[in-house]
Protein backbone atom coordinates (compact mmCIF):
# COMPACT_ATOMS: atom_id res chain seq x y z
CA UNK A 1 0.00 0.00 0.00
CA UNK A 2 1.26 3.49 -0.90
CA UNK A 3 2.37 6.21 1.48
CA UNK A 4 -0.19 7.95 0.76
CA UNK A 5 -3.16 6.43 -0.01
CA UNK A 6 -3.12 4.21 3.43
CA UNK A 7 -4.16 7.24 5.21
CA UNK A 8 -7.57 8.87 6.06
CA UNK A 9 -8.60 12.33 5.16
CA UNK A 10 -9.74 14.70 8.25
CA UNK A 11 -10.15 18.09 9.05
CA UNK A 12 -9.00 17.72 11.99
CA UNK A 13 -11.59 20.32 12.85
CA UNK A 14 -15.21 21.20 15.00
CA UNK A 15 -16.15 24.13 13.35
CA UNK A 16 -19.10 25.24 13.89
CA UNK A 17 -21.77 25.99 10.86
CA UNK A 18 -20.83 28.62 8.70
CA UNK A 19 -24.29 30.10 10.19
CA UNK A 20 -23.55 29.59 13.52
CA UNK A 21 -19.85 30.91 13.55
CA UNK A 22 -21.00 34.29 12.03
CA UNK A 23 -23.88 34.29 14.55
CA UNK A 24 -21.71 33.94 17.08
CA UNK A 25 -19.25 36.78 15.67
CA UNK A 26 -21.81 39.08 15.32
CA UNK A 27 -22.67 38.67 18.89
CA UNK A 28 -19.10 39.15 20.34
CA UNK A 29 -18.40 42.22 17.98
CA UNK A 30 -21.36 43.36 17.01
CA UNK A 31 -22.71 44.13 13.30
CA UNK A 32 -20.82 46.80 12.59
CA UNK A 33 -17.38 45.42 14.01
CA UNK A 34 -17.51 42.62 12.50
CA UNK A 35 -17.90 43.97 8.92
CA UNK A 36 -15.04 45.84 9.93
CA UNK A 37 -13.07 42.94 11.10
CA UNK A 38 -14.50 41.40 7.19
CA UNK A 39 -12.71 44.06 5.67
CA UNK A 40 -9.13 43.31 6.58
CA UNK A 41 -7.00 40.85 5.60
CA UNK A 42 -7.55 38.91 9.31
CA UNK A 43 -11.19 38.80 8.34
CA UNK A 44 -11.69 36.05 5.80
CA UNK A 45 -9.26 33.84 8.39
CA UNK A 46 -11.89 34.73 11.10
CA UNK A 47 -14.68 33.20 8.99
CA UNK A 48 -12.73 30.13 8.71
CA UNK A 49 -11.90 29.60 12.28
CA UNK A 50 -14.29 27.83 15.15
CA UNK A 51 -16.03 30.37 17.54
CA UNK A 52 -14.85 29.25 20.35
CA UNK A 53 -11.23 30.16 19.22
CA UNK A 54 -11.98 33.03 18.25
CA UNK A 55 -13.48 33.96 21.35
CA UNK A 56 -10.42 32.60 22.93
CA UNK A 57 -8.18 35.10 21.46
CA UNK A 58 -10.34 37.96 21.18
CA UNK A 59 -10.65 37.69 24.95
CA UNK A 60 -7.08 37.02 25.64
CA UNK A 61 -5.28 39.60 23.29
CA UNK A 62 -8.95 42.08 22.94
CA UNK A 63 -7.46 42.71 19.52
CA UNK A 64 -7.23 41.03 16.17
CA UNK A 65 -3.67 40.94 15.25
CA UNK A 66 -2.54 42.99 11.94
CA UNK A 67 -1.54 40.03 9.53
CA UNK A 68 -0.07 41.26 6.26
CA UNK A 69 -0.92 38.51 3.73
CA UNK A 70 1.21 39.36 1.13
CA UNK A 71 4.62 38.98 3.05
CA UNK A 72 6.53 35.75 2.34
CA UNK A 73 5.33 32.57 4.16
CA UNK A 74 8.41 32.99 6.33
CA UNK A 75 7.85 36.11 7.50
CA UNK A 76 4.05 35.24 8.29
CA UNK A 77 5.39 32.43 10.90
CA UNK A 78 7.79 34.67 12.12
CA UNK A 79 5.22 36.71 13.56
CA UNK A 80 2.82 33.70 14.48
CA UNK A 81 5.39 32.36 16.58
CA UNK A 82 6.48 35.24 18.04
CA UNK A 83 2.61 35.77 19.62
CA UNK A 84 3.02 32.08 20.37
CA UNK A 85 5.95 32.62 22.79
CA UNK A 86 3.77 35.10 24.52
CA UNK A 87 1.34 32.23 26.29
CA UNK A 88 2.15 30.20 28.44
CA UNK A 89 3.36 27.15 26.82
CA UNK A 90 0.83 24.66 27.90
CA UNK A 91 -1.61 27.08 26.04
CA UNK A 92 0.10 26.24 22.90
CA UNK A 93 -0.33 23.56 20.40
CA UNK A 94 2.20 23.45 17.91
CA UNK A 95 1.99 21.53 15.14
CA UNK A 96 3.66 21.20 11.02
CA UNK A 97 2.06 21.69 7.86
CA UNK A 98 3.37 20.35 5.14
CA UNK A 99 2.31 20.41 1.43
CA UNK A 100 3.21 17.58 -0.67
CA UNK A 101 2.02 20.17 -4.07
CA UNK A 102 5.07 22.13 -3.34
CA UNK A 103 7.58 19.49 -2.31
CA UNK A 104 10.25 18.80 -5.03
CA UNK A 105 12.33 16.43 -3.23
CA UNK A 106 15.08 18.54 -3.03
CA UNK A 107 16.12 16.97 0.32
CA UNK A 108 17.27 20.61 1.73
CA UNK A 109 15.20 20.22 4.87
CA UNK A 110 16.92 16.74 5.38
CA UNK A 111 20.72 18.24 5.38
CA UNK A 112 19.43 21.81 7.42
CA UNK A 113 18.31 18.80 10.11
CA UNK A 114 21.47 17.10 9.92
CA UNK A 115 23.42 20.31 9.96
CA UNK A 116 21.52 21.71 12.72
CA UNK A 117 21.34 18.90 15.33
CA UNK A 118 25.07 17.80 13.92
CA UNK A 119 23.43 14.22 13.32
CA UNK A 120 25.85 11.05 12.57
CA UNK A 121 25.90 8.54 10.12
CA UNK A 122 22.89 6.22 10.22
CA UNK A 123 20.85 9.32 12.09
CA UNK A 124 18.22 11.18 9.96
CA UNK A 125 15.25 13.19 11.99
CA UNK A 126 13.57 14.24 8.73
CA UNK A 127 13.92 12.42 5.68
CA UNK A 128 11.99 12.62 2.12
CA UNK A 129 10.48 9.43 1.32
CA UNK A 130 10.25 9.01 -2.40
CA UNK A 131 7.44 6.87 -3.99
CA UNK A 132 6.49 6.70 -7.98
CA UNK A 133 2.82 6.63 -8.71
CA UNK A 134 0.79 5.72 -11.71
CA UNK A 135 1.01 3.37 -14.56
CA UNK A 136 3.30 3.81 -17.64
CA UNK A 137 2.56 6.05 -19.86
CA UNK A 138 0.76 8.07 -16.49
CA UNK A 139 3.31 8.08 -13.84
CA UNK A 140 4.33 10.60 -11.64
CA UNK A 141 6.88 10.87 -8.52
CA UNK A 142 5.92 12.01 -5.33
CA UNK A 143 8.26 13.19 -1.90
CA UNK A 144 7.18 12.65 1.54
CA UNK A 145 9.09 14.30 4.33
CA UNK A 146 8.93 12.95 7.54
CA UNK A 147 9.84 14.08 10.64
CA UNK A 148 8.79 12.76 14.09
CA UNK A 149 5.16 12.79 13.89
CA UNK A 150 5.05 14.46 17.69
CA UNK A 151 1.80 11.80 18.00
CA UNK A 152 -0.39 13.16 21.13
CA UNK A 153 -0.57 9.58 21.58
CA UNK A 154 2.58 8.41 21.16
CA UNK A 155 3.51 4.63 21.25
CA UNK A 156 7.31 5.35 21.72
CA UNK A 157 6.57 6.51 25.57
CA UNK A 158 4.56 4.26 27.57
CA UNK A 159 7.05 1.28 26.06
CA UNK A 160 10.54 3.26 27.68
CA UNK A 161 11.28 0.97 30.45
CA UNK A 162 13.14 4.27 32.34
CA UNK A 163 11.40 7.33 31.29
CA UNK A 164 13.50 8.59 29.20
CA UNK A 165 11.21 9.74 26.88
CA UNK A 166 7.93 11.66 27.47
CA UNK A 167 5.29 14.37 26.09
CA UNK A 168 6.30 18.06 27.47
CA UNK A 169 4.02 20.59 28.54
CA UNK A 170 3.75 22.19 25.30
CA UNK A 171 3.17 18.37 23.38
CA UNK A 172 6.39 17.68 22.31
CA UNK A 173 7.60 14.17 22.82
CA UNK A 174 10.80 14.69 23.65
CA UNK A 175 14.30 12.79 24.73
CA UNK A 176 16.12 12.38 28.04
CA UNK A 177 19.32 11.59 26.87
CA UNK A 178 21.05 10.32 30.33
CA UNK A 179 18.18 8.35 31.21
CA UNK A 180 18.45 6.65 27.90
CA UNK A 181 19.54 2.97 28.62
CA UNK A 182 19.65 2.31 24.70
CA UNK A 183 17.17 -0.71 24.51
CA UNK A 184 15.73 0.77 21.48
CA UNK A 185 11.73 -0.50 22.54
CA UNK A 186 10.90 2.54 21.19
CA UNK A 187 12.53 2.60 18.04
CA UNK A 188 10.36 -0.39 17.29
CA UNK A 189 7.31 0.78 18.89
CA UNK A 190 7.03 4.08 16.86
CA UNK A 191 4.92 3.25 13.86
CA UNK A 192 6.35 6.41 11.52
CA UNK A 193 10.02 5.05 11.65
CA UNK A 194 10.95 8.21 13.37
CA UNK A 195 13.29 6.91 15.90
CA UNK A 196 16.67 5.68 14.95
CA UNK A 197 19.73 4.60 17.05
CA UNK A 198 23.29 6.84 17.61
CA UNK A 199 25.51 3.91 17.22
CA UNK A 200 28.76 6.83 18.14
CA UNK A 201 30.31 7.07 14.42
CA UNK A 202 31.29 10.23 12.86
CA UNK A 203 31.77 10.86 9.24
CA UNK A 204 36.04 11.15 9.20
CA UNK A 205 35.89 8.03 11.21
CA UNK A 206 38.12 5.45 9.56
CA UNK A 207 39.63 7.93 7.29
CA UNK A 208 43.48 8.42 7.70
CA UNK A 209 43.85 11.90 8.88
CA UNK A 210 47.12 13.73 7.71
CA UNK A 211 47.93 17.51 7.63
CA UNK A 212 46.93 18.60 3.90
CA UNK A 213 45.90 14.63 2.67
CA UNK A 214 42.05 15.61 2.46
CA UNK A 215 41.27 19.67 2.66
CA UNK A 216 39.78 20.88 5.37
CA UNK A 217 39.13 17.17 6.94
CA UNK A 218 40.83 17.91 10.15
CA UNK A 219 38.17 21.28 10.22
CA UNK A 220 35.14 18.57 9.86
CA UNK A 221 36.83 16.37 12.34
CA UNK A 222 36.47 18.62 15.11
CA UNK A 223 32.79 19.95 13.82
CA UNK A 224 31.13 16.89 14.41
CA UNK A 225 32.64 16.69 18.10
CA UNK A 226 31.92 19.77 19.41
CA UNK A 227 28.48 20.16 20.98
CA UNK A 228 25.06 20.35 19.19
CA UNK A 229 22.10 22.61 20.91
CA UNK A 230 19.60 19.67 21.51
CA UNK A 231 17.40 20.37 24.33
CA UNK A 232 18.44 23.46 25.07
CA UNK A 233 21.44 21.50 26.56
CA UNK A 234 24.51 20.59 24.33
CA UNK A 235 25.92 17.12 23.61
CA UNK A 236 29.72 16.61 22.04
CA UNK A 237 31.28 13.65 20.88
CA UNK A 238 34.72 13.56 22.47
CA UNK A 239 37.08 11.07 20.53
CA UNK A 240 37.07 7.46 22.08
CA UNK A 241 34.36 8.29 24.90
CA UNK A 242 30.87 7.48 25.05
CA UNK A 243 28.60 9.73 26.39
CA UNK A 244 25.07 10.34 25.56
CA UNK A 245 23.65 10.69 22.84
CA UNK A 246 26.19 8.62 21.79
CA UNK A 247 24.15 4.56 22.59
CA UNK A 248 20.67 6.44 22.48
CA UNK A 249 17.46 6.44 20.72
CA UNK A 250 17.11 9.77 18.59
CA UNK A 251 14.44 11.97 17.14
CA UNK A 252 12.94 14.98 15.51
CA UNK A 253 12.30 17.52 18.17
CA UNK A 254 10.24 20.05 15.90
CA UNK A 255 14.27 21.85 16.85
CA UNK A 256 12.76 23.51 20.26
CA UNK A 257 15.99 24.94 21.01
CA UNK A 258 15.19 27.31 18.20
CA UNK A 259 11.52 27.79 18.43
CA UNK A 260 12.53 28.63 22.67
CA UNK A 261 14.83 31.82 20.71
CA UNK A 262 11.89 32.54 18.08
CA UNK A 263 13.40 30.74 15.31
CA UNK A 264 11.32 28.46 13.79
CA UNK A 265 12.48 24.57 12.74
CA UNK A 266 15.87 25.11 10.47
CA UNK A 267 13.93 22.29 8.15
CA UNK A 268 11.07 25.18 7.61
CA UNK A 269 13.37 27.96 7.26
CA UNK A 270 15.14 25.63 4.58
CA UNK A 271 12.60 24.47 2.53
CA UNK A 272 12.59 25.93 -0.52
CA UNK A 273 9.24 25.39 -2.22
CA UNK A 274 8.20 27.21 1.01
CA UNK A 275 6.20 23.48 1.56
CA UNK A 276 6.69 23.44 5.31
CA UNK A 277 4.79 25.73 7.62
CA UNK A 278 5.33 25.62 11.54
CA UNK A 279 2.99 27.03 14.30
CA UNK A 280 0.67 27.17 17.12
CA UNK A 281 -3.11 25.73 16.10
CA UNK A 282 -4.29 27.00 19.22
CA UNK A 283 -4.15 30.59 17.64
CA UNK A 284 -7.05 31.36 14.85
CA UNK A 285 -5.10 33.67 13.48
CA UNK A 286 -2.03 31.59 12.82
CA UNK A 287 -1.21 30.27 9.21
CA UNK A 288 -0.86 27.10 10.37
CA UNK A 289 -4.85 27.03 12.01
CA UNK A 290 -6.09 28.23 8.10
CA UNK A 291 -4.43 24.99 6.71
CA UNK A 292 -5.22 22.39 9.02
CA UNK A 293 -8.77 23.04 8.84
CA UNK A 294 -8.28 22.65 4.46
CA UNK A 295 -10.52 19.77 3.13
CA UNK A 296 -7.33 18.51 1.55
CA UNK A 297 -5.36 17.74 4.62
CA UNK A 298 -4.39 14.61 5.99
CA UNK A 299 -2.25 12.94 8.34
CA UNK A 300 -0.09 9.53 8.33
CA UNK A 301 -1.67 5.96 9.99
CA UNK A 302 -4.08 8.07 11.58
CA UNK A 303 -6.44 4.51 12.23
CA UNK A 304 -3.78 3.93 14.72
CA UNK A 305 -5.25 6.85 17.10
CA UNK A 306 -1.39 8.04 17.43
CA UNK A 307 -3.33 11.68 16.70
CA UNK A 308 -0.12 13.46 14.62
CA UNK A 309 0.82 17.03 15.55
CA UNK A 310 2.01 16.71 11.45
CA UNK A 311 -0.75 17.50 8.56
CA UNK A 312 0.18 16.70 4.88
CA UNK A 313 -2.25 18.85 2.23
CA UNK A 314 -1.98 17.11 -0.70
S1 LIG B 1 16.06 3.35 23.69
FE1 LIG B 1 16.06 4.83 25.40
S2 LIG B 1 14.23 6.12 25.07
FE2 LIG B 1 13.99 4.27 23.78
S3 LIG B 1 12.77 2.84 25.07
FE3 LIG B 1 14.95 2.35 25.43
S4 LIG B 1 15.56 3.59 27.22
FE4 LIG B 1 13.58 4.45 26.44
S1 LIG C 1 6.22 9.59 15.35
FE1 LIG C 1 7.15 7.88 16.46
S2 LIG C 1 8.80 8.84 17.67
FE2 LIG C 1 7.41 10.49 17.04
S3 LIG C 1 5.96 10.68 18.79
FE3 LIG C 1 5.01 9.30 17.25
S4 LIG C 1 5.58 7.23 17.95
FE4 LIG C 1 6.97 8.69 19.00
Amino acid sequence: MSLVEEKTTTTGTTAAPDSTRRDFLRTLFGTAGLAAIAATPAGKMLEDKTAVAVFTIAQQTGAVPEIDTNADVITRMNADLARALQKQPAERRWVMVIDLRKCVGCHACTIACVAENKLPPGVVYRPVLEEEWGTYPNVGRRFVPRPCMQCENPPCVPVCPVGATFTNEEGIVEMNYERCIGCRYCITACPYSARTADFGFTYNEGLPIAEGLILGQTTADDYERISNFEYGRGYDRPEGKRSSPIGNARKCHFCQHRIKEGILPACVTTCIGRATYFGDANDPFALVTGLVASPNVMRLKEELGTEPRVYYLT
